[in-house]
């Protein structure tokens, strides 16, 4: 079952640059797939697009079978991570992961058993009083996760994660994003510019250059172009 249809989807920015051309492709319940291109590929446009922060400017966008072209991301089962992490300093890892729940007036009980249930699958329990600062880059992008799967979200989309880590962070981080989404069974949109973490990230990579959808395959099956 195909959750995300990309419908011949055009976009073109208001000082009338068109960054993604004719974009057709269908992300499956549960896939990793993952973008991959060069800067300015129009990778992350179609990203934002998912998460309903980018105007579509042709063609449709289905989420679970519903055209979503006009819904706003609230109306939008999805979570995104941002590559800044974006953690409120002032806030515990607690309170990080509790806020978008507040924002949605849960109450008070449920709202600590998904944070507990949430830092129990990210390793977290133990930091759940630290304060960003006092944590490793590779623990905040695990808060920056947990805040966003409070939610339940139906789809998860990531872009750039590790950008800001170390060598070493990184390849630590790929494999726990991994585990994690295969344990959650969670549909994953993810972007890169990185070929070796697209290569054995994904099930599936689209690869993607000036706006246009090159090849979409699983990695074992993409084929080297000029
Ligand atoms: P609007 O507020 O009309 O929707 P946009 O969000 O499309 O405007 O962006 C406003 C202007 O900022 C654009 O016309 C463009 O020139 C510039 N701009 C913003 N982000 C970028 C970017 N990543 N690359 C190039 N130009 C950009
Ligand atoms: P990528 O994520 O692959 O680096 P983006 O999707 O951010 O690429 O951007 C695709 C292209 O669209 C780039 O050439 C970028 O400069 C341009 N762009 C992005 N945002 C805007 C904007 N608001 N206005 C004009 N051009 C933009």
């Amino acid at each position: 079952m195909a959750t995300i249809e990309f419908q011949q989807i055009f976009k073109v920015y208001s000082n009338g640059y068109t960054a993604l051309k004719n974009l057709s492709l269908d992300i499956k319940d549960g896939e990793f797939l993952v973008f991959v291109g060069p800067s300015g590929c129009g990778k992350s446009t179609a990203l934002r697009m998912l998460a309903g922060l980018e105007e579509i400017s042709g063609g449709k966008l289905l989420i679970g079978g519903e055209i979503v072209n006009d819904k706003t991301p609230q109306e939008r089962n999805i979570a995104m991570v941002f590559q800044n992490y974006a953690l409120y300093p002032h806030m515990t890892v607690r309170e990080n992961m509790e806020f978008p729940l507040k924002m949605l007036k849960m109450p008070k009980a449920e709202r600590q058993k998904r944070v507990i249930a949430a830092a129990e699958k990210l390793g977290l329990t133990n930091l759940l009083d630290n304060k960003p600062k006092q944590m490793s880059g590779g623990q905040r992008q695990r808060v920056a996760m947990g805040r966003a799967i409070v939610r339940n979200p139906s789809v998860f989309l990531m872009d750039e994660p590790l950008s800001n880590l170390d060598a070493k962070m990184r390849v630590q981080i790929r494999t726990e994003i991994s585990q994690l989404q295969r344990n959650m069974g969670i549909t994953m949109v993810y972007v890169t510019h990185d070929q070796v973490e697209a290569m054995t990230m994904g099930d599936r990579v689209a690869v993607m250059k000036g706006g246009e959808l090159q090849q979409i395959a699983p990695p074992q099956e993409l084929y080297d172009s000029p």
